[in-house]
């Protein structure tokens, strides 16, 4: 007996064991098969064997010699190690009646490539989550068959009806009228799956996979041509045997001479509708089949082309370059931080180490944090590398992703763009791996898989033996740390091209501005005084506030009542335009409320602020001012954020207000005024990175100022104009930053000074989430001499969603330890398991 190892998208669940029928071939690991699981038939990836029985579990998986970037703390993985372990001693014996064999195989060349199929396993071992979850993120959408599998009956099976018995018979009553039906609504009805493989087999029933079948995911167009006996009636139009209407002539004139046909959507632009072709169907004179194609994302324009002007390198963009270039044609994995501040042109350099990594017949990988906030690099690399460049970002429907995928996947592609995800994207013999803006909060994911795209990058890297780039302005913390520790090569930029200066940065501390001007202030006086300047100058502004909405609060100034969320344990926001309140975290929304639900007092005030009402002042204070507004509510859109930030290049915006979305390296030369309104929004947030965000936040945001020729400034409106975070920020002096958080991280045992796992455990009151979080806290408690474990504590956000929630951290310096020491406690507690999630190198503790 031959047993394969199959990863299934279930969350949480390991590998499972299943047996292959005689009559199949080998299937290859990372191919995809078809398995039951329960009632259900699912599709999953091969990640191991076929092994012969009874031998350990030979995974195929990650090499042992990774070097991932998280910290200081870490210790090298065991790859797929402790499952190995777990697989091997839970494989059954030869006796065993438990191993199901698997249905189908789907693919008989490997789906996923084996790089990736290791990358995805490893994945799962270091973020604690199940294989086949770590999979599907690997994989393009529309490649799993998930029991969308239909049943027909056959000619036989109808005609064996009356002889059958039992489930048998009442399966295929019900498919006795011919419709396809939906198999698991089958087995609801009647019967059970195995009853029905049964009929299967028998030859009664056939089961079909038309919709999300591999082959199926390609897009087909329906094409239309002429049968043999449509070419006779073309020959003879004027002298027709039969009668034919105008358009169906015309169709037939149209075909005629088009041996492949023409698509109906061409035939319908010509005025040749459905109604005509199905009555040409009719007479036999013509067919329709489909014929696959691949959806181009570039034919939508979704990403311009935008020109590349030659540059020649400053000095020290060119040692750098030189550098990192030799690094690449080492063609060993190394790992380099390139510390570039604003501006700087970072950009130009992964370019053209792109070019030459080409060059050297290797692929590359450009990881960018969110494509629809900066188009301009895609649109850059558009143009470099043309065809031979995929770009992956959230804008592009399934069809397109799905295409794209495989154009990887079968070599037509050796520069790939994209976002978090694409760091599984099947590139082959990978030479570089570059992760822009490497700080950005977007490449961890806030769903299981939680991982960090730039710390899988690295171990790509390591297993691809690529070079590794993480480009930054304002590093994150770990990074910096490993290039500190020698784990990573510093590489630094550290002026400007062309000689441009930084902007000069003022901080304007608003306790003195509302002791003058009264505590209503939004904008400043210099705020105020320095936008003028601009509009009268014809540059361009940027104001950012990182909260949405126009105020963040109802109040009843009567019984002191504030409007909450029903679901969650916050405020509701007041969106004005709207006339809505609503909560940012479960989208609950109501109308605005006239008078007080509590107390039904009419004195309902409006307190905190947040874009919209930034907007709106700065209308009020300028009037006829140009001014739009970039947050979540102004981008739902697709393609929204991309119109206005080409609006804002082309200079038909004066002012531009919005949130962190703003601050991203974006490159508008005429922008020569970068205002903070609110610069310690984060401070008070119950989060051990809250200084590191909002160091990185105004150090972005002021490198947005100045990128053209004349010299930039930024006005940083704050409560706490001392706070080092602030201090730092305004003299764009990172290296300080560093000193004093580094300190601050080691004293409070933070990463990375430490590993930490955050689990958070839900439940339908706050005495059970609390208590079970204490269950675990207790349990690991027993368990652990390396570890330390924090808590249970309510989460700073009690409630979300309608569940109440309480947290636990475990901090250390070996994060394999004290991973496979939640994941025990956890795995005797399966209830709690359920809904409990674990989040290993947490990037926030909300
Ligand atoms: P960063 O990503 O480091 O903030 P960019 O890569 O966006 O900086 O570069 C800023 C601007 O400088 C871009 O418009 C870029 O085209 C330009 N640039 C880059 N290198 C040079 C150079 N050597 N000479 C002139 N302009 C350059
Ligand atoms: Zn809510």
């Amino acid at each position: 007996m031959r047993l394969v190892q199959v990863a299934v998208p279930v969350p949480q669940l390991d590998s499972l064991t299943y047996s292959v029928p005689d009559e199949f071939p080998d299937p290859a690991p990372g191919a995809r098969v078809l398995v039951p699981l329960g009632k259900r038939v699912l599709t999953g990836v091969v990640v191991g064997g076929p092994v012969p029985l009874m031998a350990s579990g030979s995974w195929l998986l990650a090499s042992q010699n990774q070097q991932p970037n998280a910290g200081a703390a870490y210790t090298q993985p065991q790859a797929a190690g402790g499952r190995k372990q777990k697989a091997s001693s839970q494989q059954p014996t030869a006796s065993s009646h438990s191993i199901k064999p698997i249905i189908d195989i789907l693919d008989s060349t490997p789906f996923l490539p084996p790089d990736v199929v290791a990358l995805a396993a490893w994945v799962a071992e270091y973020y604690a989550c199940g294989i086949g979850e770590a999979m599907a993120t690997a994989m393009p959408p529309r490649s799993w068959i998930e029991s969308e599998r239909h049943a027909h009956i056959t000619d036989n099976g109808r005609a064996r009806i009356l002889s059958e018995r039992g489930p048998r018979r009442q399966l295929l009553e019900a498919l006795e009228d011919g419709r396809p039906v939906r198999v698991e609504s089958l087995i609801k009805k009647a019967g059970t799956h195995a009853t029905l493989l049964g009929l299967e087999r028998d030859g009664l029933v056939e089961i079909t996979q038309p919709l999300k079948g591999s082959a199926a995911a390609h897009r087909t167009v329906r094409v239309v041509s002429l049968t043999a006996q449509g070419h006779e009636i073309a020959a003879t139009l004027d002298n027709l045997p039969m009668k034919l209407g105008a358009r169906q002539q015309e169709a037939i004139a149209l075909l005629h001479g088009v041996p492949d046909g023409i698509e109906t959507s061409v035939l319908a632009d010509r005025g040749i509708t459905t109604a005509t072709i199905n009555r040409l169907t009719g007479l036999a004179l013509v067919t329709v089949s489909r014929r696959t194609v691949d959806r181009d994302p570039f034919a939508q324009a979704t990403t311009p082309m935008v020109a590349r002007e030659p540059v020649v390198l400053t000095d020290e963009q060119r040692a750098a370059f030189d550098r990192l270039s030799a690094l690449a044609s080492a063609g060993a994995f190394r790992t380099v931080l390139l510390h570039g501040v604003t501006g700087s042109g970072k950009t130009e350099l992964y370019l053209r180490l792109a070019e030459s990594v080409r060059h050297m017949g290797r692929g590359v990988l450009m990881l960018v944090p969110e494509i629809a906030l900066t188009p301009a690099v895609a649109a850059v690399f558009r143009w470099t590398f043309g065809e031979r460049v995929a770009i992956q970002h959230s804008g592009l429907s399934d069809g397109e992703r799905h295409d794209q995928w495989h154009r990887i996947r079968r070599g037509e592609v050796d520069v790939v763009v994209g976002t978090r995800s694409a760091v599984f994207a099947p590139v082959q013999s990978l030479g570089l791996i570059v992760v822009d803006e490497e700080h950005d909060a977007s490449y961890k994911q806030d769903e299981s898989p939680r991982y960090h795209g730039r710390d899988v990058a690295v171990v790509r890297g390591s297993h691809a033996g690529a070079l590794v780039v993480l480009g930054s302005a304002t590093p994150a913390l770990e990074s910096f740390h490993n290039a500190q520790n020698g784990r990573y090569e510093l590489v630094t930029l550290s002026r400007r091209v062309l000689e441009r200066p930084m902007a000069s940065v003022r901080i304007v501390d608003m306790r003195e501005e509302y002791a003058t001007a009264g505590p209503d202030v939004i904008l400043s006086r210099a705020l105020c005084d320095s936008l003028a300047l601009r509009l009268e100058r014809r540059e361009q502004s940027i104001v950012l506030l990182n909260r949405r909405g126009f105020a963040t609060n109802v109040f009843c100034r009567q019984c002191a009542a504030t409007l909450e969320c029903p679901n969650c344990s916050v405020s509701l926001t007041v969106h004005k335009a709207e006339r809505r309140a609503r909560c940012h975290y479960c989208n609950y929304s109501m109308g605005l409320p006239k008078a007080c639900l509590n107390c039904a007092g009419p004195y309902l005030e409006q307190l905190g602020f947040g874009t919209e009402r930034v907007e709106t002042e700065i209308r009020d204070q300028f009037p006829g001012v140009r001014v739009s507004r970039v947050d979540r509510d102004t981008i739902r859109k697709k393609g929204a954020i991309a119109a206005l930030l080409t609006q804002f290049a082309a200079g038909a915006i004066d002012v531009l207000v919005g949130t962190q979305m703003i601050a991203k390296g974006h490159d508008f030369p005429r922008v020569t005024l970068v205002g903070v309104i609110s610069a310690d929004v984060g401070l008070g947030l119950a989060d051990f990175r809250a200084a590191e965000r909002t160091f990185q936040l105004l150090t972005q945001v002021a490198g947005r100022s100045g990128r053209g020729e004349i010299q930039g400034e930024a006005i940083v409106q704050t409560l706490y104009p001392n706070h080092y975070s602030i201090r730092h920020a305004c003299r764009q002096d990172y290296n300080a930053f560093y000193q004093d958080e580094i300190m601050f991280r080691r004293g409070m045992k933070y990463p990375p000074a430490v590993a930490l796992i955050n689990a958070v455990v839900k439940a339908r009151t706050r005495e059970s989430a609390t208590a079970d979080a204490a269950e675990l806290v207790n349990a690991l408690r027993i368990g652990g001499a390396s570890y330390r474990v924090l808590g249970p504590a309510p989460a700073p956000l009690s409630r979300l969603k309608g569940e109440y929630r309480a947290q636990l951290f475990i901090k250390g310096t070996k994060r394999p330890a004290m991973r496979e020491a939640l994941q025990t406690v956890l795995s005797t507690r399966p209830e709690i398991r359920r809904r409990t999630i674990v989040d290993v190198d947490p990037m926030s503790v909300l």
